[in-house]
């Protein structure tokens, strides 16, 4: 039976538009369908506008540095309508690239919402139009997740409304204590917000190496955001002077935004998955085999929507198998192991591998090569800054588990030492690396002597 489509794509973010654009240039008729903007979360409301807004708010670390260096720098004042058009201007850019890349690709694009009506029908929500395809991609991302039970949740904002604040705020209180939330108190912190953090875990950052956490949390506090954990809001109310945030605790904080950034969920809800017989987990994420085919044969997921790694080369390295698999005639599987990452906190924290108690976990020996250091650069400008870098080594095989750094430049770092674990590096490999001098990277290749070294634990007895 002959379909209008070989491929319909629901969802032009990264994994979407990758797929979409890889399977037409392996000959199949393409559609995408996307009910917001083209380039999905990452380029829209993620990764790019955020690291922009981060390029702004380390501005005065610089200007404040550079005394020590000699310079003379005049006041200097931030405007925030001007960072915020700029950087709505530079994204409207890459959408115009992202639509015309996928136009010259031959990609037909939908600009509605679509919802799967069948193992290869879809349903444009704007027109009510229903489309045949051979093979459906959902392709729908994440979307933030707010507490709907607070009392007051209607006065919060999430990530995407942050990027579009009229105004900046003077006082702000980020919910939560993952990479999105902690990035954005320092970001607002860096552009001269009174920031407060809360975080119900004991520890910012769940998930990163222990020391990480800790060391990232005590720079952030030395940079004036403050961190509250081991609680959570339970009352925000409107009032003269603000939002009046009640705590748990029975704490108070007072802002002019409050930002929840308390996880992402997939986004299937309402899309008709179930009905059509694909399988979700308990989150609602697609469930999906190692080439991205989900419970249903002709329909296939990749991105966020199947909660694996929810970062963005991961949905587009997805996106790109599941097109030379299904239509390039060569399967491939997407290897996750070793997916480095970056948080882009001021400092910034690189990090690749094996978290410390990952490696306790699997029992075996290893050894910790450790370096905390105050950067070159600090010295002249004075600034109380300490780096950390840290590697986790096998202590049978020698071979590196992870590498965590955290520090200036620490997200470009952890991209090339990505390369040297993917290789099956080990320490011997590290110290015959001659060092590039003076630079803070040179850490990693002339820690010689081991800071600890474990003993490998025998497994516990079964009971
Ligand atoms: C604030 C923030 C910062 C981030 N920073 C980073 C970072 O620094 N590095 C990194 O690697 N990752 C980062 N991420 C994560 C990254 O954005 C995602 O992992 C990535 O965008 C996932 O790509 P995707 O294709 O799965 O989904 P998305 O990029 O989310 O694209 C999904 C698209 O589908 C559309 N859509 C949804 N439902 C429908 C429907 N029914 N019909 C039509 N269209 C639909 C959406 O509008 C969206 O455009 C960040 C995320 C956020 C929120």
């Amino acid at each position: 039976m002959s379909h209008d489509y070989d491929l319909f794509v629901i969802g032009a973010g990264s994994g979407g538009v990758r797929a979409a654009r890889i399977a037409a240039q392996h000959g199949a008729r393409v559609a995408i369908a996307e009910e917001y903007r083209i380039g999905g979360t990452c380029v829209i409301r993620g990764c790019v506008p955020k690291k922009l807004m981060v390029y702004a708010s380390r501005f005065a670390d610089e200007f404040a540095d550079a005394a020590g260096f000699g310079w003379t720098v005049g006041e200097a004042r931030f405007d925030w309508a001007t960072l915020i058009a700029n950087k709505d201007r530079e994204i409207a850019r890459l959408e115009g690239i992202y639509r015309s890349n996928l136009a010259k690709a031959g990609v037909t694009i939908l600009e509605s919402r679509a919802e799967v009506v069948g193992p290869h029908a879809v349903e444009l929500v704007a027109t009510g139009e229903r489309i045949t395809a051979g093979t459906i991609l959902v392709a729908t991302g994440g979307r933030a997740e707010v507490d709907e039970r607070l009392d007051g949740v209607e006065h919060v904002v999430t990530s995407n409304e942050m990027f579009h604040l009229e105004h900046q705020p003077r006082r702000l209180v980020v919910a939560g204590g993952g990479y999105i939330a902690v990035e954005f108190a320092s970001l607002m912190a860096g552009l001269g917000t009174e920031t407060t953090l809360v975080y119900r875990g004991e520890e910012i950052l769940r998930g990163f190496d222990r020391e990480v956490r800790r060391h990232v949390h005590a720079e952030l506090e030395r940079r004036g955001v403050r961190i509250i954990c081991g609680d959570i809001f339970s009352r925000i109310e409107k009032t003269a002077d603000g939002l009046d945030v009640t705590l748990r605790s029975g704490g108070r904080l007072v802002a002019d935004t409050v930002m929840m950034a308390i996880g992402r969920r997939p986004n299937t809800a309402g899309l008709g998955l179930e009905a059509a017989g694909v399988t979700l987990d308990a989150k609602g994420a697609v469930v999906v085999d190692a080439q991205s085919r989900s419970s249903v044969p002709s329909i296939y997921a990749v991105g966020d929507v199947t909660d694996r790694f929810n970062l963005t080369p991961v949905a587009i390295r997805e996106g790109h198998a599941f097109a030379d698999t299904v239509f390039g005639g060569r399967p491939v599987t997407v290897d996750h192991r070793l997916v480095p990452t970056a948080v882009f906190t001021t400092p910034e924290v690189g990090t690749v591998g094996l978290t410390e108690d990952a490696v306790i976990e699997t029992g075996r020996a290893y050894d910790v090569y450790r370096a905390t250091f105050r950067p070159m650069r600090a010295t002249l400008s004075g600034r109380e800054e300490r780096m950390l870098m840290k590697l986790l080594v096998d202590g049978e095989t020698d071979r590196v588990l992870g590498c965590h750094i955290v520090g200036p430049d620490a997200g470009e770092m952890v991209q090339l030492i990505g390369i040297a674990l993917k290789m099956g590096a080990t320490k011997a490999d590290f110290d015959a690396t001659m060092a590039v001098h003076p630079t803070a990277a040179e850490e990693l290749v002339t820690m010689r002597v081991p800071s600890e070294r474990h003993p490998a634990r025998l497994p516990a007895a079964a009971g």
